[in-house]
C-alpha cells in the first residue's frame, strides 16, 4: 500500500502512456507508470506516420530512431485488385524538412526504449503491475488498485489517472463508454516472414497497401532483420465465408492477391498467424473527474493509414500538457479535458473520413485529386498525420465517399 500521492498515475506503458508520463515528468510532475507486462513484449502497429516526428522531438528519442536500424519509410504505395502498382506516394515530394521520412519499427524494441526514456525523465516505472480498477471518492477517480505479478495487491493515489491501457480500454470498459464503430466492422489476420521480397533503394522501407475485392486490403511492412509484417484486413463475413481457420484464410487471400503472392514466394513464415477482431471503436467520453483516456484506451481506428501510434503519441502529448496546466490552477476535473476531447475527436474524425473514403468502392486517390487539385495539400496533410488543424474543404469533399456510413460516435451530453 502506497501512502504518497502522485501528481499523475499512468496506467499502461505503450506509446500513449510512455508519452504522457515522460512529458509530465519533463514538466516537473511526480509520475507513477504501471505496466502489466515486462518489456520487451510483442505488439502490433509497426508503421509510423511522418507527423510522429514532432512528439519524438519533444520526447528526445529521435536519435534512438535514427540509429535503430529500422527501415526508413519514405512512401506508401497502393496495388489495385488487378495488380497494378501505383506511383509511390513519396512524402518528400511535398515536405522538404527532415520529417518527410519516418520509420517501420519493431514495437518490442521501440516500446521498451520509450519506457526507459520515461524512467530517465524521472517517471517511476513499475512493470508487472496490472491495474484492476480505479479508486473513487464519489464520482471522482483518486487512484488505482493493482495486482502485482507474483502476488500481492496495492493501491496508489494521485491527482489524476491517465488510462493508457490500449485496446483493453480499462476505464471505458468499466464505465460502459466503449462503442464499436458500426461502419468499420473489420478483422485483421496477420503474420511475419523472413526472406520475402522487398523493393530496392528508396522503396525498401515503403508500406504497400494491396487491395483485395470486397472492401479489404493487405499491408506489407518491411521491418529490420529481413522481416516483413503482412496482414489482411476485411469484413468478418468475407474472410470467414468458407472457414474460420486463420491459417487457411491467410493462405487463401495471399494466394489470390498476385502482388502479395509474388512477394511472399521466397519467404519463410516466422511464428503463428494472429487475429484481431473487435476492430474500430470509440469511447463516448474521453475524461471524467480525476481521469482521462489516451491512445487506444479512448479509440481505435482501422489501421489502413497507420494512424494508431501517431494518435497514441499525440493524445499522450495533449493530455500531458492539459494536466500540467490544470494541476497549477486548482485540480483536474472532467471540464479540464473539454478542449483535449474536442481536439482528439477532430483528429480522429478526419482520419475516419479518410478511412471511409478508402473503403468506398467509387473512391480513387488519383481521380479525387484530378477532380480537386486544390485539395492536394490538405490530402497530403491528412496522409502524413497533420490532422489537428482545419481540414474542412477536404473533409467536405471526402464526405461524399462514405460507403453509406453514419456519423462517428459523438460525445454524450451528460
Ligand atoms: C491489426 C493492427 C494493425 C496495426 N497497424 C498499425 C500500424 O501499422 N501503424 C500504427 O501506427 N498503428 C497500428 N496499429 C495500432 C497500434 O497498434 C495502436 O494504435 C497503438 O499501439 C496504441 O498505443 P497505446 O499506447 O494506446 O496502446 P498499447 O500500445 O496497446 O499499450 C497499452 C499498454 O497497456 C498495458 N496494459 C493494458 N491493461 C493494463 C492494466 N490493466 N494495467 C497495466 N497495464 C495495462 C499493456 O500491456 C500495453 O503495454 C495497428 C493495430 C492493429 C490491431
Amino acid at each position: 500500500m502506497s501512502t504518497s500521492t502522485y501528481d499523475a498515475i499512468v496506467v499502461g506503458g505503450g506509446p500513449a502512456g510512455a508519452t504522457a508520463a515522460t512529458l509530465l515528468a519533463q514538466h516537473g510532475r511526480h509520475v507513477l507508470l504501471l505496466e502489466r507486462e515486462r518489456f520487451p513484449r510483442y505488439h502490433i502497429g509497426e508503421s509510423l506516420m511522418p507527423h510522429t516526428w514532432f512528439t519524438f522531438e519533444r520526447l528526445g528519442v529521435l536519435d534512438w530512431l535514427k540509429q535503430s536500424g529500422s527501415p526508413r519509410k519514405h512512401s506508401v504505395q497502393f496495388v489495385s485488385t488487378s495488380g497494378t502498382v501505383s506511383q509511390p506516394f513519396y512524402f518528400f515530394k511535398t515536405i522538404t524538412e527532415d520529417w518527410a521520412s519516418t520509420w517501420q519499427i519493431r514495437r518490442s524494441d521501440f516500446d521498451k526504449m520509450m519506457l526507459e526514456n520515461a524512467a530517465a525523465a524521472g517517471v517511476e516505472v513499475r512493470e508487472g503491475v496490472a491495474v484492476r480498477d480505479a479508486l473513487r471518492e464519489g464520482d471522482r477517480v483518486v487512484g488505482v488498485r493493482a495486482d502485482v505479478t507474483g502476488g500481492g495487491s496495492e493501491t496508489h493515489h494521485a491527482h489524476v489517472v491517465v488510462d493508457a491501457t490500449g485496446r483493453d480500454a480499462l476505464l471505458a470498459g468499466k464505465l460502459g463508454w466503449r462503442q464499436r464503430d458500426p461502419d468499420l466492422n473489420k478483422i485483421a489476420i496477420f503474420a511475419y516472414f523472413t526472406g520475402a521480397l522487398r523493393d530496392p533503394g528508396l522503396d525498401e522501407g515503403a508500406t504497400t497497401v494491396a487491395y483485395i475485392p470486397e472492401k479489404g486490403w493487405f499491408w506489407y511492412i518491411p521491418l529490420a532483420n529481413d522481416t516483413v509484417g503482412v496482414g489482411v484486413v476485411a469484413e468478418h463475413d468475407y474472410l470467414y465465408r468458407e472457414t474460420r481457420d486463420p491459417e487457411a484464410i491467410f493462405r487463401r487471400e495471399a494466394e489470390s492477391c498476385r502482388w502479395i503472392r509474388e512477394h511472399l514466394a521466397p519467404g519463410t513464415r516466422q511464428g503463428p498467424i494472429q487475429v484481431t477482431g473487435e476492430f474500430s471503436y470509440r469511447a463516448t467520453r474521453a475524461a471524467g473527474d480525476g481521469f482521462c483516456l489516451v491512445g487506444d484506451a479512448f479509440s481505435f481506428l482501422d489501421p489502413v493509414f497507420s494512424s494508431g501510434v501517431y494518435l497514441a503519441l499525440k493524445s499522450g502529448e495533449l493530455a500531458a500538457d492539459t494536466i500540467h496546466a490544470a494541476l497549477d490552477t486548482g485540480g483536474v476535473t472532467a471540464a479540464t479535458f473539454e478542449q483535449y476531447e474536442r481536439d482528439l475527436r477532430h483528429g480522429l474524425d478526419s482520419f475516419r473520413q479518410l478511412v471511409l473514403a478508402f473503403y468506398d468502392p467509387t473512391f480513387n486517390f488519383g481521380e479525387f485529386i484530378g477532380t480537386h487539385p486544390d485539395l492536394q495539400p490538405q490530402l497530403v496533410d491528412a496522409l502524413v498525420g497533420n490532422v489537428f488543424k482545419d481540414l474542412r474543404p477536404l473533409m467536405d469533399a471526402l464526405g461524399s465517399y462514405t460507403g453509406g456510413a453514419k456519423q462517428p460516435v459523438k460525445a454524450t451530453d451528460s
